[in-house]
């Protein structure tokens, strides 16, 4: 057995490496841009940077690559098998077989792939904000809302290994359209890109005079504008920053409610927000909660390896799979 694993992360822009030993240290750390080109068949580009950082880690500390455990946080529909069978934020990977790819590129045998998001929750249960916490959900704030769903300390992989795909709950059933083609997706109203959707309605509207007049047009106000000046108090933007925190609130609810889960790590570029969301979404949650008063308080924390959530857990996953 392996004393150290490799745990990449591949988002949107950016791909992220770490080696990480069983303590979950971070030993060494690559980052790369993420391919977006189809060239050579699903994945090819994007396997090359995988095994590229795998190479650079294996060089610099020795390492075998044959027995070195090595874990795929992808943001898509990952099957259990490890296969990618819908990536909407990166066309060019879908269906790709990393594992596959990786053993052919260099002779890899101990490849994993799981989702983002539940790696982001692997990784914060076992060394994080959701340590030692049973039932718990993370939550992910970037452009959509990812996530992972631990129960009775288990990963909800659920029946092809798609579960915990939180942000695609609707909370809005003829609401706004979301990237995969529903309507009223919770993501487009609580994270980073519902930031910014509802910034732009509300400055269309006149519901925000005083940025409007600040950046020059009511198309310019950006989520950055609302969240810097709700920071220096500007009533308006504290306004809407507390329409977001009500819509957090309205899907963390809807969680409690199906899974009783009492904890909640809040991740995601949002979360360094988190003082002008989290103590809102707090005091709705008591409104929106099922039985809120019956429950033990619901703990809202943010994440503690916030960056490296997904490429720790990614990691997890390499320890905990290989045979
Ligand atoms: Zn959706």
């Amino acid at each position: 057995m392996s004393d150290v694993a490799i745990g990449l992360d591949v988002g949107g822009t950016k791909t992220l490496g770490v080696l990480v030993n069983r303590e979950g240290v971070i030993l060494d750390e690559l980052k790369s841009s993420t391919p977006h080109d189809a060239q050579g068949g699903a994945g090819a580009a994007t396997g090359k940077v995988l095994s590229e950082q795998v190479a650079t880690f294996a060089q610099r500390h020795e390492l075998d690559l044959a027995t070195l455990p090595i874990g795929i946080g992808m943001p898509g529909m990952v099957r259990r098998d490890g296969r990618l069978a819908f990536a909407p934020n990166l066309q060019t990977v879908s269906g790709a077989s990393f594992p596959e790819l990786l053993k052919e590129l260099l002779g890899s045998e101990l490849v994993f792939m799981e989702n983002d998001g539940n790696c982001a929750a692997l990784g914060e249960y076992a060394w994080g904000a959701g340590r030692g916490v049973e039932n718990f959900v993370m939550v992910t704030l970037g452009t959509g809302i990812g996530g992972g769903i631990i129960a009775d300390g288990e990963l909800v992989r659920g029946q092809s290994g798609f579960g915990g795909e939180i942000g695609h709950m609707a909370v809005e059933a003829r609401g706004a359209l979301c990237g995969c083609g529903g309507y009223g997706c919770w993501e487009r109203y609580a994270s980073g890109g519902g930031l910014a959707r509802l910034t732009f309605e509300w400055a269309a509207e006149g519901r925000l005079p005083q940025l409007v007049e600040l950046c020059g047009g009511a198309q310019n106000v950006r989520g950055e504008d609302v969240t810097r000046a709700a920071n220096e108090g500007l009533v308006e933007a504290l306004t809407l920053m507390n329409d977001v925190a009500w819509w957090l609130a309205r899907g963390l609810a809807n969680l409690v409610a199906i899974l009783d889960t009492g904890h909640f790590v809040i991740g995601g570029g949002l979360s360094v927000v988190a003082d002008l969301l989290l103590p809102s979404a707090r005091e709705h949650l008591v409104d929106f909660t099922f039985g809120y008063d019956r429950r033990p308080p619901i703990v809202v924390v943010t994440s503690d390896l916030t960056v490296h959530a997904g490429a720790l857990g990614a990691a997890k996953v390499a320890f905990d799979r290989q045979p």
